[in-house]
């Protein structure tokens, strides 16, 4: 077993000398840095772009050979294809949608196109190095669609994908042209990984109502497997920041920085040079602090590092020139001859003056209107060593939810951070140790190691469960051992649901008609020696009869209250119907709230169907119903019955399990098939013999021995018998 991972970038700088030479340095980046350190002992291996354009084969072969010795993949892409994947639809589309900033968001085709052209390029990079029994883990936004390309190729691979960005709630996310896609793409992965709760519960709530696909606690189920979606709050290297003061070379920096700086109260603020970062409000902020408290002027600094980032995008540059306004502005209005309010580097530090910095600082300010995690956070909290100083924290950053011993402000709210400044100055010395503690020691524990380790060691979990899912999956190749056991047996009995088993799922219940050929082929089964074929369904006597009368079945009607064995259809439970009143008002309040929605009323039950209406709602009314049913239910001993797409009340006692028990009590049989796609099949599942062949449609049930996808195979199955 190998670690594939794969990512926007790979791990390296690569620079190209005067003489066309390459020279690589490796990166420390978050997870670059959470993978050197795993204990679990796996070989890894990384795809990604390599930071470089080139068309020439030459160059590419030597890079790639390069890279290879390090067990690094290039995927090379052309400026065209990159600048519209990459700063197209990765920074223009979806960066903005998740960051709520719905303005900004660009729909434009040539974005999406170049996207999923890209993806594809990632996809035949994995393709050409990945080995079935390889966990493969694909990184964040900019490759959605990649966890279902590797999915198809390669049906049995073990696939995570990690969302390090915040996932919008749907209502923000359905706006997309694109989302059944990116939400399809995803969940070609196993294990689905985002940093806080929130962001999850966004992700399963758009699944939901974009795909129909209902998440049970963390899991979704895709025909033969299991998507299971989970938190895992990235963290960093803590002892790396923890420990930065002790290198000399640190020190002499921060000696520097505190001479430059002449000895202010430093408000230290880092940031990517980015909308979502809340800069403006913040200098704001700042701004009416200088205004509303004169005292502090000459004692306090605001030190600015923006790294440049995303210029090619327009709102990056806007916010650019915005920033050095408004920063020139108030360093124009307030700056003395010994003093200026704000110190601003516009450019990437280097390690050693970044942990510096976060050293000599006494306020770290981090404002983000939205944040997936906010790293800088966790790093400047770690580097105070004497657990002194202060973090202000926008309630907005994913890190929040850890650091909550932190000032937290709505980044939104000016007059929230400038009390939070004042606050944070004013602060004692014990709250501040008491608080930085306790914020350390949570990010001690929850390190970037961990972060990587704990999404791992989950991955190889979840594979071990869906290999013995998978073990329940038929394959063509498997009829020939469920044919020789049939054609061995004495006495068959073919037990078959209609709907959704025999004919594929319609949103129409009229439409579902039996074709000829199926009708052809139940003949087929029933001319068969020794076999007994028994069609037992929901659907109430009329419909059974209309459509499938003229054949010489038995047949079991409305799940087990009627019964017709030769030409007669016989009642199994004896009732009346002065139970319905009571239930069918119950359930016409629901149907007159809830759009799409109908009630049928059978013989021997009454039937709450909602295929028809949105996911959500559904979920809500289906509970508000079976509330409002369980007292008039168990006063007159009825059942409520939740099946696909229904629900259904009746008189206790009849079910399609009580139909099949009574069937094999009258008769001993050596071969049992039974079929169905909804729960209210796994009743009769659960009534066989262990050694039945009982065969759940569609999504994989822990009442069933087998499992296939859709009628379509199964069909196929009953084909292959006669
Ligand atoms: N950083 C850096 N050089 C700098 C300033 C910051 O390498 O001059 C690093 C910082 O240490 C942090 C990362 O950039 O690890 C920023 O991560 P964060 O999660 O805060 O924000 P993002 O850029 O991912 O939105």
């Amino acid at each position: 077993m190998r670690l594939i991972i794969v990512s926007n970038s790979l791990p390296v700088k690569i620079e190209e000398q005067d003489g066309g030479e390459f020279t690589f340095t490796r990166s420390s980046g978050g997870l670059a840095t959470g993978l050197s350190s795993l204990d679990i002992d796996i070989e890894t291996l990384w795809i990604g772009f390599p930071g470089i354009f080139t068309k020439s084969p030459e160059k590419k072969a030597e890079i790639s050979q390069i890279f290879t010795a390090d067990k690094l993949y290039p995927v090379f892409i052309s400026p065209n294809q990159y600048q519209d994947y990459y700063e197209g639809y990765s920074n223009s589309t979806l960066w903005p949608l998740c960051h709520y900033f719905f303005v900004y968001v660009e729909c434009v085709e040539a974005y999406w196109k170049a996207y999923q052209e890209v993806n594809k390029l990632f996809f035949d990079e994995v393709m050409k190095i990945a080995q079935p029994d390889d966990l493969i883990w694909v990184q964040d936004y900019q490759l959605m669609l990649l966890p279902n390309m590797i999915r198809q190729a390669l049906p049995d691979v073990s696939i995570g994908f990690f969302h390090h960005i915040p996932f919008p709630s749907y209502e923000l996310f359905r706006i997309l042209p694109e989302r059944a896609d990116l939400l399809e793409g995803v969940l070609g992965a196993d294990l689905i990984g985002f940093h806080t709760f929130e962001y999850m519960r966004h992700f399963d709530s758009s699944v939901y109502r974009i795909l129909g696909k209902e998440c049970m606690l963390n899991e979704i189920s895709v025909l033969n497997r299991k998507v299971y979606s989970d938190v895992f709050p990235m963290g960093i290297n803590y002892d790396l920041y923890h420990n930065s003061s002790d290198d000399v070379a640190v020190q002499d920096l921060m000696k520097n920085y505190t001479e430059l700086f002449a000895n202010q109260q430093i408000i230290l603020s880092v940031d990517r040079l980015d909308y979502s970062k809340g800069l403006l409000n913040r200098l704001k902020a700042f701004a009416s602090f200088l205004e509303n408290h004169p005292e502090y002027i000459e004692k306090v600094s605001l030190v600015i590092v923006l790294v440049p980032s995303r210029d090619h995008v327009d709102q990056y540059n806007e916010l650019k020139i915005k920033l050095d306004e408004t920063i020139g502005a108030l360093n124009g209005k307030y700056s003395q001859m010994s003093w200026i309010p704000i110190y601003y580097f516009y450019k990437n530090l280097p390690f050693e003056e970044l942990v510096a910095l976060y050293n000599i600082a006494h306020i770290g300010l981090v404002t983000p209107l939205r944040d997936g995690m906010n790293l800088v956070a966790k790093e400047f909290v770690a580097t105070r060593k004497n657990k002194d100083g202060v973090l202000i924290l926008s309630e907005m950053a994913g890190s929040a939810i850890e650091l909550s011993d932190a000032i937290l402000i709505n980044p939104n709210n000016i007059t929230d951070i400038e009390y939070a400044i004042l606050t944070a100055l004013e602060m004692p010395l014990f709250e501040q140790k008491e608080r930085m503690e306790k914020m350390q020691a949570i990010i001690k524990k929850q390190s970037v190691q961990k972060w990587a380790k704990d999404f791992i060691k989950e991955l190889i979990n979840i594979k071990e469960k869906n290999n013995k899912i998978k073990n329940k999956f038929l394959y063509p190749k498997d009829f020939d051992f469920l044919k020789k056991a049939f054609v061995a047996a004495n006495e068959r009995l073919i037990l078959l649901d209609y709907d959704g088993t025999l004919v594929s799922y319609n949103k129409d219940p009229q439409k579902a008609s039996p074709t000829e050929s199926l009708k052809e082929l139940l003949l087929k089964l029933l001319q068969l020696p020794k076999t007994e074929v028994i069609i037992i369904s929901g659907r109430d006597i009329q419909t059974l009869e209309n459509w499938l009368g003229d054949l010489p079945l038995r047949m079991v009607a409305e799940h087990g209250a009627y019964f017709k064995d030769g030409e007669l259809w016989v009642k199994n439970a004896t009732s009346d119907d002065l139970w319905k009143d009571d239930i069918l008002s119950v359930m016409q309040d629901i149907t007159d709230k809830t759009p799409g929605s109908f009630i049928e009323k059978k013989d021997s039950a009454l039937v709450w169907h909602y295929r028809r209406v949105d996911n959500w709602l559904a979920n809500l009314r289906v509970n508000q119903l079976v509330d409002m049913l369980i007292y008039p239910c168990t006063k007159q001993n009825l059942q409520i019955m939740k099946g696909n797409k229904i629900v259904e009340v009746k008189v206790a006692g009849v079910s399609k399990g009580d139909s099949v028990r009574n069937i094999i009590s009258k008769k001993k049989y050596d071969f049992i098939l039974c079929a169905g796609d909804d729960t209210t099949d796994e009743d009769m599942f659960r009534e066989l013999p262990n050694d039945s062949v009982t065969i759940k449609i569609g999504q994989v049930s822990d009442e069933a021995r087998f499992n296939l996808p859709d009628t379509k195979q199964f069909l196929d199955l009953l084909n292959s018998l006669v």
